[in-house]
């Protein structure tokens, strides 16, 4: 699964914190896999036939469930949500069918059968005959309600990860349950459907309606069932056999070509990578409107939503090819690691989730060098960087036990600290052996499910390397370490002395953690060696004293690097010719320290300002970002002034290079950055690039076609940011008449920076209107908190039930946190945890404080760094 931002604009999904106690782990096996359901029976195949009521929002359906009973016993314990149970029935070894009474629990979820006598082991048939609702939220089965050509259609979709298939089918819903399913469909004639697997058979039935009938899919989680059905189209192509089909709403095939392609180059890479085929005979991309946010891996029939995998070739800006191209990396690769070999509990997630953003990451850089994918992976660590930097974080893997928190555990320490350590574990025990380890991990567990023990084991026999004990120290402990460096020249040799400590930016850990952590030394340009660093210090001897000293030269470590001042002199004297990944990530280690107070702002900026020639867009974001933050820090003080001049006086330059106009012959990395550097003046108040949006924005309205797509996000947001009344109304016209969701997405977001707070009263009324999907409210109201955090919060509590209506257990946990997760007054913290606290479940309390941690962190950083401004600035201005 892939979650995502309705917009770069919108604010960043916040994360949430379980409380755990990491735990050693074993090798797979089903026995002793956690769960609620009793083991003694198994499910090998549901024939189900479903029936949806498009209008009425219901659905009936009927079910025979062959399972094999291993032990005798005397209850059929399986999974039910909000589902009625009409007839229940039992077959099978002679047995005449006999009638069952359903025991529904609502809270367990669970559906269960008392058998009198015990059953005997061996073969059985569960007929079953149900009903239920179609959500409007994105959970079990949902409609989505869009238009097309002007006129309200309607289709319905699916998406079931963690334990939502349970409210479509009664299931065994626990992933080490593997069995195969085989779904008919009645829909209406108008209507396609698809599935897993391929069409079956079709036929016509009375009353407008037709059957379509799919091919039984392999054994598999129930939580990788798919339906989707609708007035949709599809193109198709072949690639190593198997038959790829993008699925769209109509009118919006001529947005397909570039994921079409993109995915017949990813079978082929992850064909080769994994060693073990593709095994379905199709896979589906299915784009839908509205319905929910990312998208969702389905064995042979991907779910996203359109925003994440349509490109339009004439609108889309290069940004966008990128973001699809590597939520469609992601999926894919989930085909493998996550379809045909399974998590085998909700603890391991992290191995699913981890691994698709590490394998697209990879798979990106294969296909698509250009985008410098490496520089983006390194830069979007940064977040999760700091979220593990405080005492609220969690390890990668965490206990779960029930549901709710498997659903709370799809949080950025569980896709990009997973990411990460993969990245580093890669690199340390070299790709070859990795790749090596993979395939045989894939060819040993295939049809199966595993633990983080089974993956160790497969690289560590590969590698000869300890990737277990390695595993052990970055997976089941909180946090990461500083390392930190200093050298001396004796006899002509370079001794360097690292050492680790927990790197914290709220209060020092007082556990005394160690990592094995695997470190790359050399020099600038030169070769590097790996060291292992387990103890709290080490003093390597190594080689000559010439040459710039740098540890970890391709940026591939989960940790922060702080050298000695000659050290660190050394390196930013040379900035503008290190390589790119040592280059970024001096500068953000940099940040990190001044923000933890371990060094002065006076050096980040020296440092920064060597980078005024900068070509990596990566690099320049990161820098922005970080003035940006000190501008958000200096809201409302004096400083924030002289922070504004100094970005405008950083950025010109640059910016004067590029110019206003596309040069023949540029690369996308530079019209993207044109774009950056605007967007970036507008915002520190720069009055040409506030008038350069405003009349592009005008003849936007009247020619759309005259804005290349990478400027329009800057010009958007800046009217949207600055607008007056006529403006905003133009925007709001824009959203209404927006075909589709990357343009709503688009203009939408813009609403949401509004700094007018008259108008962030409009933008927040809109977030509960019935014309804005149920999905993005609280996405909405989360966005105009970062500019309104006051009249976010005050509206969000009073408008509490129209915004949470729609919201899944998650989404409340999350939702009135995220209004104020900008903020950084202790008052927006104290007042938010109160309500919380107040008002919802334990489970929302954790991430309440969790966001209140990062409120007073941030609070702990304006009073460090403000007092430093004005010095630092000056000093380099000068
Ligand atoms: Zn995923």
């Amino acid at each position: 699964m892939r979650h995502h931002r309705a917009s770069r604009t919108l604010a960043a999904v916040a994360t949430l914190a379980l409380a755990a106690a990491a735990h050693a782990e074993a090798p797979f096996s089903f026995a002793a896999t956690p769960g609620k359901l009793p083991k003694d029976v198994i499910p090998l195949l549901y024939d189900a036939r479903l029936v949806p009521d498009i209008a009425a929002d219901t659905f009936r359906g009927e079910q025979r469930v062959e399972i094999e009973v291993l032990r005798p016993t005397r209850r059929i314990v399986l999974n039910a949500a909000n589902l009625h149970i009409e007839r229940a029935a039992l077959s099978g070894r002679g047995m005449a069918e006999r009638a069952l009474a359903p025991i529904l629990d609502e809270k367990q979820e669970t559906l269960a059968f008392e058998l009198g006598a015990p059953l005997a082991p061996g073969r059985y048939t569960l007929a079953l005959a149900f009903n239920g609702q179609i959500n409007r939220e994105g959970r079990g089965l949902f409609q989505v309600a869009y238009k097309a050509g002007g006129v309200d259609k309607k289709l319905v979709a699916t998406t079931m990860e963690p334990s939502d298939a349970r409210r479509l089918l009664p299931t065994w819903d626990e992933p080490a349950f593997r069995a195969r399913f085989k779904l008919t469909v009645d829909v209406p004639a108008s209507f396609k459907a698809y599935s897993n697997t391929p069409v079956e058979k079709q036929e016509k039935l009375a009353n407008g309606l037709q059957r379509i009938a799919f091919a039984p899919t392999p054994k598999m989680p129930s939580y990788l069932v798919v339906l989707v059905a609708g007035e949709l189209e599809r193109v198709a192509a072949r690639q190593d056999g198997v038959e790829i089909g993008v699925v769209t709403t109509a009118g919006k095939l001529g947005s397909t070509a570039f994921p079409l392609g993109a995915t017949k180059d990813l079978l082929r890479y992850y064909n080769n990578y994994f060693g073990v085929p593709y095994p379905l005979a199709k896979l589906d991309q299915i784009a839908i409107p509205g319905g929910f946010n990312g998208a969702m891996e389905n064995w042979g029939g991907i779910v996203y939503n359109e925003s994440t995998l349509l490109v339009d070739p004439a609108k889309s800006p290069e940004d966008v090819k990128k973001l699809t191209f590597e939520v469609n990396a992601h999926e894919v690769a989930h085909q493998w690691f996550g379809n045909l070999v399974t998590m085998a509990w909700w603890d391991n997630l992290w191995l699913n989730e981890g691994f698709a953003s590490w394998m697209a990451a990879k798979s990106t850089e294969h296909f698509h060098p250009e985008w410098r994918p490496h520089l983006d992976g390194i830069a979007e660590r940064e977040g999760v960087l700091n979220l593990d930097a405080r005492k609220t974080t969690h390890p990668i893997q965490t206990r779960i036990d029930n549901e709710e928190q498997a659903a709370g555990a799809f949080d950025s320490i569980t896709y990009v600290k997973g990411q990460g350590f993969l990245r580093m574990l890669e690199a340390y025990v070299g790709e070859d052996q990795f790749r090596k380890g993979i395939r045989a991990y894939m060819a040993k567990h295939q049809y199966s499910n595993t633990t983080g023990a089974d993956l160790w084991a497969a690289i560590e026999k590969a590698s000869g390397k300890p990737v277990g004990k390695l595993a052990a120290d970055w997976t089941t402990q909180p946090g990461y370490p500083l390392v930190s460096v200093s050298q001396s020249c004796v006899d002509g040799k370079r001794q360097v002395t690292l050492s680790q400590e927990q790197f914290r930016l709220d209060e020092p850990a007082l556990e005394n953690r160690l990592w094995s952590v695997p470190l790359q030394v050399g020099t600038v340009n030169g070769r590097a060696w790996y060291t292992l660093l387990a103890n709290r210090s080490t003093t390597i001897t190594q080689g000559g004293c010439e040459g710039t000293l740098v540890v970890d030269p391709y940026s591939v470590g989960f940790f922060r690097i702080q050298y000695d001042r000659a050290s660190f002199d050394a390196l930013a004297g040379n900035a503008a010719r290190l390589p790119d990944p040592t280059r970024l990530k001096l500068l953000l280690d940099a940040w990190s320290l001044v923000t933890a107070g371990r060094m002065p702002l006076g050096d980040y900026v020296r440092l920064a300002g060597k980078y005024g020639d900068e070509p990596r867009l990566a690099v320049w974001e990161s820098i922005l970002s970080n003035l940006g933050t000190l501008d958000r820090l200096a809201r409302g003080e004096p400083e924030q002034a002289l922070i504004r001049r100094f970005v405008i006086h950083f950025v010109q330059p640059r910016f004067a290079r590029l110019g206003w106009e596309p040069k023949a012959g540029e690369t996308s990395e530079d019209r993207q950055l044109r774009a950056l550097l605007a967007s970036n003046l507008a915002r520190a108040g720069d009055e040409r690039a506030i008038r350069e949006a405003r009349e592009r924005f005008a003849r936007y309205l009247a020619d759309p076609a005259s804005i290349s797509p990478e400027m329009l996000d800057f010009v958007v947001n800046t009217v949207g940011r600055y607008a007056d009344g006529p403006t905003y109304a133009a925007l709001g016209k824009l959203v209404a008449g927006a075909t589709t969701d990357e343009e709503r997405n688009r203009f939408g977001g813009a609403m949401t920076l509004v700094q007018d707070p008259a108008l962030a009263a409009n933008a927040l009324n809109m977030a509960v209107s019935p014309q804005v999907p149920a999905n993005l409210a609280t996405v909405i109201v989360a966005s105009i908190g970062r500019e309104h955090p006051d009249q976010a919060w005050d509206f969000a509590v009073a408008n509490r039930d129209a915004l949470l209506k729609s919201a899944d257990a998650v989404g409340r946990n999350r939702a009135l946190a995220s209004v104020v997760a900008g903020s950084l007054e202790t008052r927006h913290a104290d007042m938010m945890e109160q309500y919380v606290g107040q008002n919802f479940g334990p489970d929302a309390l954790v991430e309440a404080r969790r966001v209140g941690n990062g409120i007073r962190v941030r609070a702990a950083q304006k009073a460090r760094l403000l007092p430093q401004v004005r010095s630092a600035l000056q000093e380099e201005q000068q």
